[in-house]
């Protein structure tokens, strides 16, 4: 029984992951979600649903389109493989608990947002919204310190919105965009005020790490991944919830 259902995560990890990165694109390019049917960059022909299969088409296909050979964005395979790791990873860990949900809600923003913000540099206000609902319910559902939960993301969003103002009179540029306070304000309710500070560190520090690797020309580099990578180290690690 155990297998099946670790198969039947990992498995809903990859169909989720592939729409996720669908989204990623689609939404900072306003296309609608459901029409056109999924389409080759380059060719514009239309890719079949038994070449559009999560994972497996990729390596099937060798990373190219079927009808023009062009080489097809891994970014969309990356991002099925790291939805059905992460699934089955909190699956794993933390067994049908609210760790194992709030994992996968902090999974499925941070895999929209690995597309959409390395891309477009867009975090989408309405993929953190819904992230933020789904974790009202959760932590609702829990019902240990519901409102001192909500009152703790507030006041720990809070806190960083002062440093970031202070950062962006201090180094005369913005030191946070919005949509990295709207995700900390998600994720301090997914994780508690400790917690976030601690993800806070591991973003900026992995943010650094990868500014050297990448030698990424522009200046502006997309942190809220980072954050949301820092939020689920966290999260896996020292799961226990701290209000204040
Ligand atoms: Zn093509």
């Amino acid at each position: 029984m155990e297998t099946i259902i670790i198969i039947f995560v990992g498995l809903l990890g990859m169909v989720l992951g592939s729409f996720y990165a669908c989204m990623g694109y689609r939404i900072p390019n306003k296309i609608p979600l459901t029409k056109p049917n999924s389409f080759c960059e380059n060719c514009k022909r239309e890719i079949k649903w038994y070449m559009n299969i999560p994972i497996f088409s990729y390596i099937f296909l060798k990373g190219k389109c079927a009808y023009c050979k062009s080489k097809i964005d891994p970014l969309s395979f990356i991002v099925e493989i790291i939805t059905s790791l992460l699934f089955v990873l909190f699956y794993l860990k933390f067994g049908l608990s609210t760790n194992f949900l709030l994992g996968l809600v902090l999974t499925s923003v941070l895999s929209v947002t690995i597309v959409s913000d390395f891309k477009y540099y867009y975090i989408s206000d309405r993929i953190v919204v819904l992230g933020l609902l789904f974790t009202l319910a959760i932590i609702h559902v829990e019902k240990d310190y519901f409102f001192e939960k909500i009152i703790s993301a507030f006041v720990v969003t809070l806190l960083i919105l002062i440093v970031k103002l202070i950062g962006d009179k201090v180094f005369k540029r913005e030191s946070l965009g919005w949509g990295d306070i709207k995700l900390l304000f998600f994720i301090s309710l997914s994780i508690g005020f400790y917690s976030t500070l601690i993800s806070l560190i591991i973003a900026c520090s992995t943010t650094l790490i990868y500014y050297y690797l990448s030698k990424r020309e522009e200046k502006e580099i997309p942190f809220g991944p980072f954050l949301l990578i820092g939020a689920l180290i966290v999260l896996f690690v020292m799961p226990s919830y701290s209000v204040f």
